[in-house]
């Protein structure tokens, strides 16, 4: 490959260059002239440096200093003392890494620890720690479901879950998002035995910032003798009386047979896990590739993914708190007249009129020191421009006065679609 394909320096150096490429490389290349042209110089969400950072909210971008309200740190726990310094008792008596996956040298007193505590937090007898949440539902839905067996899982769900599904060899299809008749219908009519029938759905939808009509769902689920399998990535730490998210909220833990989590968000870490009641489940271990062939969580990781499992579980101060500050927010963002997808909650997003207005929208609040997420289709599930926002427990009054000020501001440029 020439140099000037691997460093392009110009719009029209990177066209001529990609015209002498043939096959999968002219096919990649051509991809990534379109990126690069759609985007343009312009600042855009993959140039974004964070450069320093001052707290779990707040952080040097391109020099000027910028809250954010684009993490995932909804309980601000990456950033807390006690969750740091688990982690650094770690990292100095366990080394920087696991450096092999659990079945060989990477199953550490640490990761049983981690598995033992996740599964009194549910209740349940069992709980496996994957290395990523992605790979928590490769691993759990492609260790479940085989040829022959069926997935149905909600329109909206993430990326994850559909990889998981085409890994899995399994027939897959979707049910309209949240629609508990839709999945009826696709159940009666189904050809393969509910009791070889997969339900996957989310707890709360990261994009909208909507919830999962779980119990609705896996009642229906239930009634045909499906087993169901809840992610709840995004709800953990920021709904139910404990923290365990939607599913708790709802009170729909006694039809889910199965619940997949990520240490990224609320626990501020890397990570992820399945936990269950079936002792059938055990199996997963043996039959999960992406816990089989993938090194296991450094000890720091884990270490403070305990540390702060136990916060979430023991400081229920901390959800009220980040609820009455998500719905100050949502309260101004509403009387400045924008659009919202769902109801108010602590993740949601701003509706967009299109690319161009949505992009100008986002460069202008970066540069008045807000940083939040641009999202663009096909992330977004029906096909809107939008600017998603999580706000964390570690915002202060000052930082929802000062973006809510913003957005005043630009409420000019902000007429919705
Ligand atoms: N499930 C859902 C619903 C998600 O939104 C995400 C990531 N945003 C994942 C799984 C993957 O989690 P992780 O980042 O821990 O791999």
């Amino acid at each position: 490959m020439s140099d000037s394909t691997v460093h392009p320096e110009g719009g029209s150096q990177t066209v001529a260059a990609t015209a002498q490429l043939t096959g999968i490389l002219r096919r990649v290349a051509s991809l990534g002239d379109i990126l690069e042209r759609s985007v343009g110089d312009a600042t855009h969400p993959l140039k974004i440096q964070l450069e320093r950072f001052d707290s779990p909210v707040h952080a040097v971008i391109d020099g000027r200093p910028t809250t954010l309200f684009g993490t995932n740190s909804y309980l601000g726990l990456n950033f807390d003392p006690r969750c740091i310094a688990a982690a650094e008792t770690a990292l100095k008596t366990w080394g920087t890494g696991s450096t092999a996956s659990r079945v060989a040298s990477g199953n550490q007193a640490g990761h049983a620890e981690l598995e033992r505590t996740i599964a009194a937090y549910y209740g349940r007898p069992d709980a496996i720690v994957f290395s990523t949440g992605f790979m928590a539902n490769l691993g759990s839905i492609g260790g479940l479901a085989a040829e022959g067996d069926l997935i149905l899982y909600d329109a909206f769900c993430h990326a994850s879950i559909i990889d998981a599904c085409r890994a899995s060899g399994a027939t897959f299809k979707s049910f309209r998002h949240n629609d508990p008749a839709d999945l009826d219908r696709m159940l009666s009519e189904a050809t393969v035995p509910p009791s070889r029938t997969l339900v996957v759905l989310e707890g709360l939808y990261s994009v909208w910032g909507d919830l999962g009509a779980v119990k609705d769902l896996a009642t229906v689920a239930k009634k045909h003798g499906a087993l169901v399998l809840v992610d709840e990535a995004h709800g953990l730490g920021l709904y139910g009386p404990t923290g365990r998210g939607v599913t708790e909220a709802q009170g729909a833990e006694h039809l889910v047979d199965a619940v997949v989590g990520t240490f990224s968000k609320s626990v501020g870490v890397i990570g992820g896990y399945c936990v269950t009641s079936h002792p059938a489940l055990k199996a997963l271990r043996f039959l999960a590739r992406s816990y089989l062939y993938t090194a296991s969580l450094p000890p720091a990781v884990v270490a403070s993914a305990r540390t702060a499992i136990g916060i979430i579980a023991s400081e229920p101060e901390r959800r009220a708190d980040l609820w009455r500050k998500a719905e100050r927010f949502c309260a101004g963002v509403e009387a400045l007249g924008y659009s919202m997808c769902a109801a108010p909650g602590p993740v949601g997003a701003i509706k967009m009129r299109g690319l161009v207005q949505g992009l100008g929208f986002w460069r202008e609040l970066l540069e008045r020191g807000i940083y939040v997420n641009i999202l663009v289709p096909p992330a977004t599930p029906s096909g809107e421009v939008l600017l998603r926002y999580s706000v964390s427990a570690a915002h202060t009054d000052a930082d929802i006065d000062l973006f809510l000020g913003v957005l005043s501001d630009l409420s000019q440029m902000s007429q919705t679609a």
